[in-house]
């Protein structure tokens, strides 16, 4: 496997990364992960700014996104691969020792590496998928997509132990997002998804941009507003959205049947016109 690692493409078994990397030591990094199709990123503005504003907000210096950009085309094609997820991270950089104050001067560590994915067929409908409902345990600044991920992974095990896979988080009887997604809830004729700017924050997730943008072109209904977990759990439809499986129907939640256990029209609907806007954009790029 060929992966980027400061500033050029390499083996995975050359790739060497100090133990005093701020990414290991403190999870002190941020991170993106794209979805291309022949070769084109899903969404890859929206990801640039996002990471952008990442690294601003965490006071990380010295990578730019059009670096990111050249990193994930550079590991893409080192991999020969046109339908893919590309993971790009950028740490604050190894310091010579481990203290919570970084040391000025250092230099960010960024690597980024690409595993393949289904072609744009697979958004000719969208995949059912068991999720369970868990406590948002994590910090408030989740705008900010840190590498610092064990508020996210301690309920992707409780989902796992009951062959779920994601966990849709609440905090304070209102659902946040998923562990690694964004949330949306067909209520009545309704999209309904929270608000990105709440406090405290969730992420400004890319694929519910474009889902919400979908769901406007089919000349849906739509409202950005707190979502009460128990409106979520009457909704007809629960949509889950990330770029790794772009939009997904909620099939099976804590364990039980969802609704008849099949993936709603609305999720379908909404995947195809996301499906369209990528074919539009690879016919434009080309
Ligand atoms: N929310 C969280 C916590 C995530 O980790 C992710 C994706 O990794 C998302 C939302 C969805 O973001 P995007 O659609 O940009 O992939």
């Amino acid at each position: 496997m060929q992966v980027w690692l400061d500033g050029r493409v390499m083996p995975v078994e050359e790739a060497r990364i100090s133990p005093f990397d701020r990414g290991f030591l403190f999870g002190d990094g941020v991170y993106e992960v794209v979805r291309f199709f022949d070769g084109v990123g899903m969404a890859m503005d929206l990801h640039l700014a996002r990471l952008e504003r990442s690294l601003a907000l965490a006071g990380i210096v010295g990578f730019t996104a059009a670096e990111a950009r050249q990193a994930m085309l550079a590991v893409l094609q080192a991999e020969g691969l046109r339908d893919a997820a590309v993971y790009l991270q950028v740490t604050r950089g190894a310091a010579a020792t481990r203290t919570h104050i970084p040391p000025k001067g250092l230099r960010p560590t960024v690597f980024a590496f690409a595993s393949a994915c289904p072609p744009l067929s697979s958004l000719d409908a969208a995949a059912g998928i068991s999720v369970v409902v868990r406590p948002d345990d994590r910090w408030h600044r989740c705008e900010i997509k840190t590498v610092s991920l064990m508020g996210s992974v301690l309920p992707m095990l409780e989902a796992a132990e009951i062959g779920a896979e994601e966990a849709i988080l609440v905090r304070e009887g209102l659902v946040s997002e998923g562990s690694s997604s964004n949330v949306m809830a067909l209520v009545g004729d309704t999209l309904v998804t929270p608000p990105i700017d709440a406090e405290p924050s969730i992420l400004h997730g890319t694929m519910r941009h474009l889902a919400l943008d979908a769901a406007h072109a089919e000349g849906m209904k739509t409202s950005v507003r707190p979502l009460p977990v128990s409106e979520l759990m009457q909704a007809s439809e629960v949509l889950i959205v990330s770029s790794r499986r772009v939009l997904a129907g909620v099939t099976r939640l804590d364990g039980r049947s969802f609704g008849d256990g099949s993936v709603g029209p609305v999720a379908h609907r909404l995947i195809r016109r996301m499906r369209d806007g990528v074919q539009s954009h690879l016919a434009a790029a080309r």
